[in-house]
């Protein structure tokens, strides 16, 4: 099943995206009754897709992401796999949707995208044993953790290098029946091929990021955890369209633009 969050007429709410894009008959929301965090009901009620604003599917207390969790995109940036993962936030406020514009950092001349699959987590849970990990998790969408690489260089911590206002597109949707083991994560720019990898390169699987993250602190209904991009990160710039696709889930498209 495909949840997503939009508006419309001043309304947010959560669907059901029903129907096969490649099928040309286009997408509807179906409308859910209540949140997709506990039992729900669909409405009925349907809204063709390009009738309305897509949200982020979520709206998270936090955004948990891993370092170099590809062998092959560590080795690009001159680094090992580190012996235990490398975990990092990005705030909440770095959380843009769908057709939302990556506004370019003024401190940074060096912004990369970094296409990744996102664990969006379904409830409240700490200290979640390896065979629990499945039940706390909702689904997954599509991220990118847009990285000022210039910054994250000279910057012992990764706060303002990952967490700028608008670094964190997430969308287009949440896929809640997927097998997250070996998906295609593929990144365009203005169309280019810049990243192809497959979750099965993952050096920690989703299973091990989820019982490290909850060893240390409880995640709540909606929190995210990024799970590291493959190797082909390179620079975006002002005016380019960025692409991230996983197999299985769609594409998140952003647009960067100059701050206004
Ligand atoms: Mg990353």
């Amino acid at each position: 099943m495909r949840i997503a969050r939009f508006s419309i007429d001043g309304n947010v709410a959560f669907g059901v995206v029903e129907g096969d894009a490649r099928s040309g008959d286009g997408l509807v929301l179906d409308i859910i009754k209540g949140h997709p965090f506990a039992e729900f009901e669909r409405s009925g009620k349907r809204i063709p897709l390009d009738k309305v604003r897509l949200l982020p599917p979520v709206l998270p207390n936090k955004v948990v992401a891993i370092g170099r969790n590809y062998a092959e995109h560590a080795a690009e940036l001159g680094h090992e796999v580190p012996e235990v993962p490398t975990a990092f936030f990005k705030p909440s406020t770095s959380v843009i949707g769908p057709d939302d514009p990556i506004v370019y950092p003024s401190f940074s001349h060096e912004v990369h995208h970094e296409a990744e699959l996102a664990v969006v987590i379904g409830r409240m849970c700490s200290q979640v044993p390896r065979e629990r990990v499945a039940d706390v998790i909702l689904g997954y969408t599509c991220a990118n953790d847009v990285t000022a690489r210039d910054v994250q260089r000279v910057e012992d911590q990764w706060a303002r290098a990952k967490g700028f206002d608008g670094s964190c597109p997430l969308g287009p949707w949440v896929v809640t029946d997927l097998d997250p083991s070996d998906l295609a994560v593929m990144c365009t720019v203005n169309g280019e091929q810049r990243q192809l990898g497959r979750t099965g390169q993952m050096v920690r699987s989703i299973e091990d990021l989820v019982v490290h993250i909850t060893e240390a602190m409880t995640l709540l209904p909606g929190d995210v955890i990024l799970t590291g991009t493959p190797a082909g990160v390179g620079p975006i710039n002002v005016g380019d369209e960025v692409a991230v696709t996983i197999e299985g889930i769609g594409t998140l498209t952003n647009k960067v633009i100059k701050r206004g």
